[in-house]
């Protein structure tokens, strides 16, 4: 890419009759009145415009950021913006289909396609779910070019920045070496971004997500995500009843735990689908200045990584509240979720809270619980050195085996409280841990000493402190199953 583009700007300005007049110093900072207008349709386009351009240009953008583009409605004041500019931006695509009905109401030919002043961004882009098929009148916002949204790519960014140099180099060649400069300026900012955006990201591989609007293919495929699925049953068309049941089936079924909303898209339907699942909500923004700290281009995936890597316990425990989401809710005296060091290097998993854990609200505090102290001390730890928690977090009543629908609806949130904790070793005590973590029906007794890898973590099955009260030879193999997590723990 870096090899070849300042050739094609050279190419494009001979190609446009222009004598690339370049002065190959830093340029001096305009005049406000000397600035060169451009107006770009979105605040992506405007933010990339400024990188490019420096304080060489004076950029606008006509669409809010909070709002969905694809609906704007020109107004009148977008054409006197247009009859000031010498270069407009758009995403084309068409997603921004009412920029031609204001080019020709600025009747400014210079502005329009194939002008000199025109820029449209999605020159050199590969399109993503481009149809085969004719688009009808009931297909929303489907866009026959291709997903629109290809800017959610940030490597898309050095095409859309290397078609704005062109177009500046067009109309203002004087400068051209200077937007030359801040571009590459900027593409060596960008690409070190990426690879720490990538690396950030790389837990969140394969790892599936919904969302409201279908704006995130490009994004997804960058940095190897996996929507699901999304709200809108065709793109721009509201969900009914039974899309989201469908929905919350696709979530219980893939282990879905986070839910994307833009900021102007209702909150409604994605509360109610993350409250039905246990999935958190993760507001990004998919244009610049749609959240606070979205003010340029970079600070929007700064921000939206935030937004879908940043869980912890506290929001966990929040979006959990006073759980109505199962049966056990009308039985339970407390919510037991967990107790211990936030960063342990060691998670202990159980299976239910008990008489004595439902009446405190604190996980393994019976009998089973006191065996459970002494077994933690055994690998010279203590118990607020380790993380201990339980596969449901509400009684089932005379402590019966949870049921299916109660470790489904309950256990997003021991995935999320894993993922938040993101230990070293995980052990499971007891069969339902072991089954519901490792999506098996294999018996503790099958399953048991080894080390298995779930999520970067190394997770070894052994069995529950209840069932050593009852079967005391056990100890035994529990404590084999001790000094391999101990041997494990010092060798890391
Ligand atoms: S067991 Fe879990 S899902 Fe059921 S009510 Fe309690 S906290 Fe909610």
């Amino acid at each position: 890419m870096a090899m070849w583009l300042p050739r094609l700007f050279v190419a494009l300005c001979l190609a446009s009759g222009l004598s690339p007049g370049f002065s190959f110093g830093q340029a001096a900072p305009a005049r406000a009145q000397d600035r060169i207008r451009v107006v770009t349709t979105t605040t992506d386009l405007r933010s990339l415009t400024e990188a490019v351009g420096g304080d060489l240009i004076d950029a606008v953008s006509l669409v809010p950021a909070n709002f969905d583009a694809e609906e704007y409605q020109p107004k009148p004041q977008d054409v006197l913006r247009l009859k000031n500019a010498r270069l407009v931006v758009r995403v084309g695509l068409d997603y921004d289909l009412w920029f031609d009905r204001l080019l020709e109401a600025a009747a400014m030919r210079e502005l329009g396609r194939g002008g000199p002043g025109y820029v449209d961004a999605s020159l050199g882009i590969a399109p993503l779910e481009v149809r085969g098929v004719a688009i009808g009148p009931g297909d929303g916002h489907a866009h026959g070019s291709g997903n629109p949204h290809y800017w959610l790519d940030p490597k898309n960014a050095e095409f859309i920045t290397a078609s704005i140099l062109a177009g500046l180099a067009r109309i203002d060649p004087a400068n051209a070496m200077t937007y030359e400069a801040n571009r590459q300026a900027f593409v060596a900012r960008l690409a070190a971004k990426l690879a720490e955006w990538e690396t950030r990201l790389a837990p969140l591989r394969s790892m599936p997500l919904i969302a409201y609007h279908n704006s995130w293919p490009y994004f997804a495929r960058r940095f190897r995500l996996d929507f699901a699925d999304f709200l809108e049953i065709k793109s721009g068309v509201p969900p009914t009843p039974s899309h989201l049941a469908g929905i919350i089936q696709t979530m219980r079924t893939r282990g879905v735990r986070i839910v994307v909303r833009e900021p102007h898209e209702p909150e409604r339907d994605l509360a109610f689908v993350a409250v039905k699942t246990g999935a958190s909500v993760a507001v990004l923004a998919a244009s610049v200045g749609a959240l606070p700290d979205t003010g340029d281009y970079l600070s929007l995936f700064e921000t939206n990584l935030g937004q879908v890597t940043d869980d912890s316990l506290e929001k966990i425990r929040e979006d959990l509240g006073d759980c109505q989401r199962c049966k056990l809710c009308s039985t339970r005296t407390h919510i037991v979720f967990g107790s211990g060091n936030a960063q342990a290097r060691l998670v202990f998993v159980g299976e239910a809270p008990g008489a004595d854990e439902d009446a405190q609200g604190l996980p393994f505090v019976g009998r089973a619980g006191q065996l459970l102290t002494k077994i933690i001390e055994s690998i010279s730890l203590t118990r607020q050195e380790v993380y201990i928690c339980n596969v449901i977090k509400c009684r089932p009543p005379n402590n019966r085996f949870p049921e299916k629908d109660e470790i489904a609806t309950c256990s997003p949130f021991l995935v999320r409280q894993l993922e938040a904790i993101s230990p070293k070793v995980i052990c499971c005590l007891g069969a339902a841990a072991a089954q519901t973590i490792l999506k098996t029906k294999s018996s503790v007794g099958w399953i048991r000493g080894r080390f298995q890898d779930y999520r970067g973590a190394k997770l070894i099955v052994t069995y529950h402190p209840a069932y050593l009260l009852r079967n005391p030879d056990a100890k035994r193999v529990v404590w084999e199953d001790m000094k391999r997590i101990k041997a494990l723990l010092d060798a890391l």
